[in-house]
């Protein structure tokens, strides 16, 4: 089974992904890398790997409001049974040097805490507030004189509770975060936290998006009676920007005669460092892409591939100005079919040039499986039910913008998956549509 009346060049999506990758001979470094300030990097393709500046915590801390105590006073004092008493010296606060913990001849002695106070010196552990019983006093710090505890809450009292150690997430000099890195929330925080507040970011890749089509109007225009809305610009689009490290730098819209394609990529391949061309790639006459991708220079790496929406799909290299290789896509114009392939095999291929670690999709169970043969990859849109489940959704194929409009993403499945009954709940690698 083929293309065209040739063998597909790939034998799965992933490997056409990886053949993309390995014809752009991709070599690691990041070009034109920039410093910019942690409100503008989320999203973004860390550039440098990150060392923590000083210890993680950078001393010993409370993880709990309570009392620092010294262990082995209260299993001495636990020893004799009944509850033990402990006067309390003093108080550690956030931000400040903590008094120390005052050795009361052997009488067990407390001292106050705040959660992420530094423990104080003589103190290795901290009790929960809620553990103890206080005993208020006007003129005492905090306002408590002592507290009381039971013998057998005060034997279980181990030495390093609710203590957060000195280097205990990393050591000073450690590496944090890696190059590569698509930056998170939480990467974000991380790097705050060290100290990083202007990180090394690769540059965004410029994309150029090119729909195709003679029977296409603007969203904004009303088609006459056998002419539709564009809907392929701002959806591609819509994918490729969710991701920060992209910037859709141009979107173009060019009949199909070949001719202007050609013009077209001429011009964009001059300042972007991918091209995505919708429609135009199938078998028809008057399909353009194909003819066009190759009277530009470009070599096609593959034109088909065995799945399912997408299988006209091609994808190729060409050499941009100052030799940068250049990868152009050409997408299927069906409104699923180019959001698809898009997900599915451009971003990844985007991924590798922007030096971006990318997870795989995680795979999900899925609720509804069918029996429908298929020798092809299949990507089927689903929902997310209430328990996070994927449901296949009732689509009426690659056309059906409006079903993929109320999907949350689509699943894959490799060829023949429904050929038999597959049980409920069988796991497929599941891609959401980014918001
Ligand atoms: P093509 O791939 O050009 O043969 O187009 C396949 C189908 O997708 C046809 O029904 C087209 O009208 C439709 N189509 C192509 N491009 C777009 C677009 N940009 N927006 C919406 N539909 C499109
Ligand atoms: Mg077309």
């Amino acid at each position: 089974m083929g293309f065209r009346g040739q063998p597909f060049a790939f034998d799965s999506p992933a490997a056409a992904v990886a053949g993309m990758v390995a014809r752009l001979r991709i070599d690691g470094t990041a070009r034109g890398a920039e410093r910019r300030p942690l409100g503008e990097v989320r999203g973004r393709v860390l550039a440098e790997a990150i060392l923590a500046d000083r210890d993680s915590p950078a001393f010993d801390y409370a993880a709990m409001d309570g009392y620092a105590v010294r262990t082995a006073d209260l299993h001495r004092a636990a020893r004799s049974g009944g509850s033990i008493t402990l006067r309390v010296f003093g108080e550690a606060r956030v931000g400040a040097e903590p008094p120390g913990l005052p050795d009361a001849d052997g009488a067990p002695a407390a001292l106050r805490i705040a959660t992420g106070a530094p423990v104080p010196r003589g103190a290795d552990a901290v009790v929960r507030r809620e553990d103890v019983d206080e005993h208020a006093s006007a003129g005492s710090p905090g306002g408590v004189a002592s507290i009381t505890i039971t013998g057998s809450a005060a034997a279980d009292v181990r030495e390093g509770d609710n203590i957060r150690r000195r280097g205990e997430n990393a050591r000073a000099g450690e590496a944090v975060l890696d190059a590569g890195a698509v930056l998170s929330a939480a990467a974000i925080g991380t790097l705050a936290a060290v100290g990083c507040a202007a990180p090394l970011v690769a540059p965004r890749l410029r994309v150029a998006v090119v729909t195709t089509g003679d029977e296409l109007v603007p969203p904004e225009e009303t088609p006459a009676a056998f002419e539709i809305r564009n809907s392929n610009a701002p959806a591609v689009s819509a994918v490729l920007g969710a991701h920060a490290w992209i910037g859709v730098d141009r979107t173009v819209h060019v009949p199909d005669e070949g001719g202007r394609l050609v013009g077209t990529l001429r011009e964009v391949l001059g300042s972007v460092d991918a091209v995505v061309i919708t429609g135009g790639v199938s078998m028809g006459h008057r399909d353009p892409v194909r003819g066009a991708v190759e009277a530009v220079g470009a070599d096609v790496v593959f034109h088909g591939l065995p799945q399912r929406p997408g299988k006209p799909m091609l994808g190729a290299v060409v050499a941009g100005q100052d030799g940068r290789q250049v990868p152009v896509f050409g997408l299927p114009g069906n409104p699923v079919s180019a959001m698809v392939t898009c997900t599915r095999i451009v971003i990844p291929v985007l991924g590798a040039i922007a030096g971006a670690t990318i997870p795989a999709p995680v795979r999900i169970p899925l609720a509804n499986p069918d029996r429908r043969p298929l020798g092809l990859w299949w990507h089927r849109l689903v929902r997310i039910n209430h328990r996070g489940d994927a449901e296949l959704l009732d689509a009426r194929g690659s056309g059906d913008i409006i079903a993929a409009g109320r999907s949350d993403g689509f699943i894959e499945a490799p060829p023949n998956a429904f050929a038999e009954d597959i049980a409920p709940g069988a796991l497929f690698p599941y891609s959401a549509w980014p918001t």
